[in-house]
């Protein structure tokens, strides 16, 4: 069967930071039913051959209103993201889904470790807001990059989620790029993992920073499928 593809409103737009956007959406025609991880497919009118198809990962758990939230970063030159910074409430967005495999696992009491660089921590973000609204009280650890200081996506969040739950904790780093946020990771992974029973890793960005990550974990013995990634180019 044919995936349905539908108009969403723009509800509302919102900068989380100088270069990353929240927009809320509403479908118009059929509420999404999507796990925290999960991804919907935008079909913009640009490009040479328009629809312009861009994935962007649901950054809240599904809402009973139907709304959802998608944030992005303003890519230099990047069409989609730049069509879709100039949404305004009130606009039509098409879109379909949801998709993707990048959902939570089982924790069976194992630690998450969560690892996002920049906007790679939206579905992380989600899936954070999911387990904390079901009072869930597994061990988590959140590793988050950002580009710059002031790009440290859903910080002051993150600060809070820290102090209020013991079982949350919160590692912010900066580093400009993929190759120096590995860097930076690896260093601060490295006394987290060696020699000890093995965490459940959820990696999240670019190639160019989940690739050498989860290979840093296998060669620290986890098998490829115990290392949930997701990509964005
Ligand atoms: C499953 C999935 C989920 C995604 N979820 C999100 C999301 O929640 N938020 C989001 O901002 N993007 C997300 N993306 C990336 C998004 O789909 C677009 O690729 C991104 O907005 C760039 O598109 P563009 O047309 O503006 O630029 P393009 O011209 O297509 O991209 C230019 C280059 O930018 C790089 N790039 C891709 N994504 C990003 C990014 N986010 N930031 C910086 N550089 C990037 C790539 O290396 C690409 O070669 C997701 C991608 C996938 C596959």
């Amino acid at each position: 069967m044919a995936e349905l593809t539908q108009p969403a409103t723009v509800l509302s737009v919102t900068d989380l930071t100088p270069n990353v956007r929240q927009l809320v959406i509403l479908p118009k025609e059929q509420k999404l039913a999507y796990q925290p991880g999960q991804w919907v497919s935008l079909k913009l009118p640009v490009g040479v051959h328009p629809p312009l198809n861009r994935a962007y990962s649901l950054a809240a758990p599904a809402s009973p209103s139907g709304e959802m939230t998608l944030v992005f970063d303003r890519v230099p030159d990047g069409m989609g993201s730049g069509y879709l910074y100039q949404a305004k409430p009130g606009d039509e967005l098409f879109l379909s889904g949801p998709h993707g495999a990048f959902t939570l696992p089982q924790p069976n009491g194992k630690e998450l470790l969560l690892i996002g660089r920049y906007t790679g921590l939206v579905p992380l973000r989600c899936m954070l807001k999911a387990l904390y609204a079901h009072r869930d009280r597994s061990p988590i650890l959140l590793i988050a990059i950002g580009p710059a200081e002031g790009e440290l996506l859903y910080h002051e969040e993150f600060l809070s989620l820290a102090m209020t739950h013991p079982s949350f904790r919160y590692l912010p780093l900066v580093a400009t790029d993929d190759e120096a946020a590995v860097a930076l990771t690896v260093g601060m992974l490295r006394p987290l993992i060696d020699g000890k029973p093995h965490v459940l890793p959820l990696l999240c960005g670019r190639k160019g920073f989940v690739r050498p990550l989860r290979a840093y974990f296998m060669e620290a013995g986890y098998d490829r499928k115990e290392v949930k990634t997701e990509t964005y180019d």
